[in-house]
């Protein structure tokens, strides 16, 4: 008999598509916490990502683990609506199993379509809408108590015979409130390891592609002030979905007290998406904290707003040296316009070009997004849009990256609920429709038909199109399937030929397997079409050092400095040619560089050793072999990840 006695498992579905691999890889930030406050209160709880138990073990089937585990109630975090379709087979599935264990729904699309879902699909017992970690919790207590009232359980929608009841929804989350809650108790997930380094696009369940370092989703608060005319997380779907008016934000104790578990667990960077003040004032002092508890974390911010300076700075002091840190930046659109028009905090593309310029110049890694196609969106804004995206991405070399990508349409959106007003058809209505339409476009522009809109975003349809390839092709380079990986960089090419991506993927292929002269062919077509880009000039380069044409080289390595492409690497490698060529002054003034660049480069110190020792400086080479030799100390005993499995 069972194993575990669980009174309510939570579980998190990904999206699993045939083609695109699996999505919505993480799970809602509240999983954690309802599991928690369930535990305290004398109730079992465990959590489970169902791709997480793939990877750990091919075998893994949900009817194993009902089979073995004592499972009274199954809760399902249906948040984002791309899950829908793969929640609902799962709710299907426990109850041909298991006809007795309760089933309960939530997360943002459950809530918006509660009564659609507790109408047509008799396989899910309860909805509970909105914040739950209380209603939750009194749900779970009635069920184990096997009390059939629920009328008084906030937030519930549930079925006394056919009659689906929804109670009201009184339970909106204070800030006392999420203060008491506890977002780090990793232990009650099964697999936590593999769970946070799990890339947000998985190709398939494999421990062998799963990152390197891991990432933790850190909740700050909850609400949004403004609207967005495609977000369902907007202030307008808050109160709908929520009944949330404002926004609330965790107290700083109980946020370091997340971010301190976190570093216990082992993770090496956290990831905030939560940031509805554009001054920002609450995460200076977030920060301030951080450095005066002198906690060593990475972190990537996802900027509602444009990012301020002072925050830039902040961000920089405090994360800065964070190998995996970043900011996420969203202009959507080169068009003013349609920022105005669709975007709750606007700003200017000047600001937006000094804030990129800004982040480049300290060395902070930077994504920017693009989307298409925006309501009232014409064939002038696209085309700016495709020139402002170049811009950037020249801009920024190797400190960030831009990407294009197709709108969806999300539940409780404003273009959702006022579809006439943004100027769109919707092809979708209901929550059926979000289960059986995964990826089918959901709404057009009115003036455009399916054929329309192809021909308008043809282009950007080939990049993503292509954009996957090079994806696949990855996996497969990681699997060392070289012949596998350049088809796929082939098809990409043939896809979208300024898709670059293809060619470095191209090229790699071709260096691991010792073929130099195709790789720096495939390098040199690529600068045919992007002749901007830093990244060619510099495989070149270390291909040429690497066949010992070190004067050759440099000038490539050079090239790619002048267009902006400069880190510690580069000069490590500028540095490496001076000295193997005996110009041990112009070695020296690279690899200083390569170290102020990155503090923790070990190898730059060693690298001046030897260059000092050449010139007969024996005092400072010996000063730069112990500086080293202290980092590299330093660093192999920070903490090496546990191997996973
Ligand atoms: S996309 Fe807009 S509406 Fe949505 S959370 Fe961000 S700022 Fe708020």
């Amino acid at each position: 008999m069972p194993g575990k006695k669980i009174d309510c498992l939570l579980i998190h579905v990904p999206k699993e598509t045939t083609d695109h691999g699996i999505q919505m890889t993480f799970m809602a930030m509240g999983v954690f916490a309802m599991a928690d406050v369930l535990q305290k209160n004398g109730y079992s709880s465990r959590i489970i990502h169902l791709g997480v138990e793939k990877i750990a073990d091919s075998e893994f089937s949900i009817e194993k683990y009902l089979m073995n585990n004592d499972v009274r109630s199954v809760g399902i975090s249906l948040h984002w609506h791309y899950q829908s379709g793969n929640c609902m087979s799962l709710v299907d599935k426990i109850k041909s199993i298991q006809p007795k264990i309760k089933v309960i729904l939530g997360g943002f699309t459950a809530s918006f379509f509660a009564d659609e879902i507790m109408r047509d699909f008799r396989n899910v017992d309860f909805v509970i809408r909105g914040d739950a970690e209380i209603p939750l919790l009194r749900l779970i207590k009635a069920i184990t108590g096997n009390r059939s009232d629920l009328s008084q359980i906030p937030n519930l929608s549930w079925r006394r015979k056919d009659l689906v009841i929804h109670n009201n929804q009184t339970y909106v989350a204070t800030e006392a409130d999420i203060n008491r809650l506890i977002f780090s108790n990793f232990e009650l997930m099964e697999h936590f390891d593999i769970y946070s380094r799990v890339p947000l696009i998985l190709r398939r369940y494999s421990k062998e592609l799963l990152l390197k370092h891991s990432t933790f989703f850190l909740c700050v608060g909850r609400g949004c002030p403004v609207v967005c005319s495609f977000c369902g997380g907007s202030c307008l779907s808050q109160r709908i979905i929520n009944g949330r008016d404002g926004v609330i934000y965790r107290s700083y104790e109980s946020v370091l007290k997340t971010i301190e578990d976190s570093v216990r667990a082992g993770i090496d960077r956290l990831y905030v998406s939560f940031d509805p003040d554009p001054n920002r004032e609450y995460y200076l002092g977030l920060f301030r904290l951080i450095r005066e508890r002198e906690i060593k974390i990475s972190m990537v911010f996802e900027c509602w707003s444009l990012p301020t300076l002072v925050f830039i700075d902040e961000f920089k002091t405090t994360f800065g040296s964070g190998k995996y840190s970043g900011i996420v930046l969203s202009p959507d659109t080169a068009s003013e316009r349609l920022r105005q028009l669709n975007k709750g905090f606007f700003y200017t593309n000047d600001d937006l070009i000094k804030v990129v310029q800004y982040l480049k110049s300290n060395c902070i890694q930077t994504a920017v997004y693009f989307s298409y196609p925006l309501p009232f969106e014409s064939t002038d804004d696209r085309d700016r849009t495709d020139s402002l995206m170049k811009s950037i991405k020249r801009e920024l070399q190797n400190y960030g990256m831009v990407s294009i990508q197709d709108f969806d349409l999300d539940p409780a959106s404003s273009m959702y609920l006022f579809p006439a007003k943004y100027g769109i058809v919707k092809k979708v209505t209901s929550f059926s429709d979000y289960c059986n339409t995964q990826r089918k476009r959901k709404f057009l522009p009115q003036d455009l038909n399916d054929t329309g809109f192809k021909n308008t975003y043809q282009k950007w349809l080939n990049l993503a199109a292509a954009e996957e390839k090079v994806s696949q092709g990855q996996v497969c380079f990681t699997l060392n399937s070289y012949e596998d990986a350049s088809q796929k960089a082939l098809q990409a090419v043939k896809l979208a030929p300024q898709e670059t991506g293809a060619y470095l993927l191209l090229g790699s292929c071709y260096e691991r397997t010792n073929s130099y002269d195709d790789a720096m062919n495939v390098y040199r077509e690529a600068l045919d079409i992007a002749p901007d880009e830093g990244i060619f000039y510099l495989r070149l380069a270390s291909i040429y050092s690497a066949l010992g044409e070190y004067g050759t080289a440099l000038v490539e390595a050079n090239r790619a400095i002048e267009l902006g492409y400069d880190d510690s690497g580069v000069r490590l490698l500028v540095g490496y040619c001076y000295e193997k060529t005996g110009d041990f002054a112009k070695a020296i003034e690279n690899f200083t560089k390569a170290e102020e660049m990155n503090s923790d480069a070990y190898y730059a110190n060693f690298s001046l050793s030897n260059c000092y020792r050449e010139i007969g400086q024996i005092e400072r080479a010996n000063k730069e072999m112990d500086k080293g030799y202290l980092k590299f100390k330093k660093q192999r005993k920070a903490r090496i990840p546990e191997s996973i499995g």
